[in-house]
């Protein structure tokens, strides 16, 4: 039997069961299949690995002495873009989706494995491998919670698929490099969204009840660039908070423990990145990382309106305030929230400096997360460019 093949032995896990990361376990999908044999190498939470993937996939290691390098991982590019047409009812202007489409009916792949919901749950992911335009539709719009996007990785060896597209977040792709081999595939195409603070469909639940006037009819929502989380509704209303106005002493567990643990907000991995939190308001944010990345652009750059990266602002003190603040879950009543929502609007980071704002944060809340609750796994789990990054200040014990 081939090293390829050994892996066909291996049982996936029963849904429900508990995970070899166990409460880390960021329900990736791996171990939905029989890759789970990888388990131990692929796995983001049992041995993270960005460091040494990343310089399998992009040929060269990130450049730590370049700021923009050190922060948002191995680039060739990075610009600002809408689509000229936005896609209706995608996160943002459905730059995503639309690679995907003209990937698939230009014949460069035969599937993309993307995440659809259930019939009754808007927000249940239900992962797939796209084969038409319209399946690529109808996995627009973020799922924000967990989701098992390489639980079809069988499906795609036993599909005899040689050309693949997968769309996913950070944890899932480490896990997916990892088994890139051993995929039997000709070409892999990898396009990632940043992602950072996702939940449990319960923990979502949660999250919509505390903090919008009307969480059953909440259709996607997003943190924004402008310090309010904006929810969008059935009737296609918009609904702002404030994020210093959020109930911070609640919200404070619902956060997955996997995510709590994260240092891959950028998806270091993925050949190209589209997400928003480096680009001006309303636009999207391209971060093309090899050739691979640039090929795929280069598909949808006809339909595109773009401009350069630009960065304003000073967040250092913003995030050295921000780490006591939630540390200590305060809770500002909503008017001095909202009046600080547009003092910080008026004067705050913006375009790259406000994404170095928000990784600064995050990565702050997640060491010391890592540090208290898994202290043992401190020094491996947490990659040389966060730990330069949360060197820049000072924690709290
Ligand atoms: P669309 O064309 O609407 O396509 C969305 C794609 O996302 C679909 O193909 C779908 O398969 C995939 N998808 C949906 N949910 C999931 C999921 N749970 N796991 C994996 N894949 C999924 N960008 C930032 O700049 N900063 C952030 O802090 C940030 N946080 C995010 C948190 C989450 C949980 C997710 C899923 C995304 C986040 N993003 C973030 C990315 C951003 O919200 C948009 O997804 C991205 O800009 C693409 O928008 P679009 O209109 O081009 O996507
Ligand atoms: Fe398995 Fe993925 Fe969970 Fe790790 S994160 S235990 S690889 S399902
Ligand atoms: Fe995975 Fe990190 Fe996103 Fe959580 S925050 S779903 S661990 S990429």
């Amino acid at each position: 039997m081939t090293s390829i093949e050994s892996h066909k032995k291996a049982k996936a896990l029963k849904p429900g069961s508990v995970r070899p990361a166990k409460e880390l376990c960021s329900e990736c999908g791996l171990c939905d299949t029989y890759y789970i044999h990888y388990v131990k190498e692929a796995c983001a939470f049992i041995t993270q690995r960005i460091d040494e993937l990343e310089t399998t996939t992009h040929n060269r290691p990130r450049n730590l002495e370049d700021e923009n390098e050190l922060y948002f991982g191995v680039h060739q590019e990075m610009m600002s873009a809408r689509k000229q047409q936005p896609i209706e009812g995608a996160q943002w202007t459905g730059i995503v989706s639309s690679i995907a489409i003209e990937m698939l009916n230009r014949g460069l792949v035969e599937g993309v494995v993307c995440v659809q919901n259930t019939k009754e749950d808007r927000f249940q992911p239900m992962p797939i491998i796209a084969r038409t335009t319209e399946e690529i539709l109808a996995a627009k719009v973020n799922k924000p919670t967990l989701s098992p996007n390489l639980s079809v990785l069988e499906q795609i060896e036993k599909s005899g698929m040689k050309r693949l597209l997968v769309i996913g977040v950070g944890c899932q792709i480490q896990a997916l490099r990892a088994v890139e081999k051993k995929l039997g595939l000709e070409k892999l195409y990898v396009l990632g969204t940043p992602c950072v603070d996702n939940v449990t469909r319960a923990g979502l639940q949660k999250f919509l009840e505390t903090t919008s006037r009307s969480p059953q009819t909440v259709v996607s929502y997003e943190f924004m660039q402008d310090f309010r989380v904006h929810f969008k509704h059935e009737d296609g209303s918009e609904e702002t908070v404030p994020f210093f106005g959020l109930k911070t002493n609640v919200l404070k567990d619902i956060f997955a423990p996997s995510c709590m643990s994260c240092f891959d907000y950028v998806n270091s991995l993925a050949d190209i990145v589209v997400g928003y939190m480096g680009a001006p308001y309303k636009w999207q944010w391209i971060v093309v990382r090899n050739d691979t990345g640039k090929e795929m652009l280069e598909l949808v750059k006809d339909q595109l309106d773009t401009q350069p990266v630009m960065s304003q602002g000073d967040r250092k003190p913003a995030v050295q305030q921000s780490i006591p603040a939630y540390d200590k879950a305060v809770t500002l009543p909503m008017w001095a929230a909202k009046l600080m929502g547009v003092v910080i609007d008026k004067i705050g980071p913006k375009g790259l400096e406000y994404a170095r704002f928000s990784i600064d944060s995050h990565f702050a809340r997640n060491y010391l997360y890592v540090k208290r609750n898994h202290g043992e796994k401190l020094a491996a789990h947490v990659p040389e460019f966060a730990k330069r990054i949360v060197g820049q200040y000072k924690l709290p014990e």
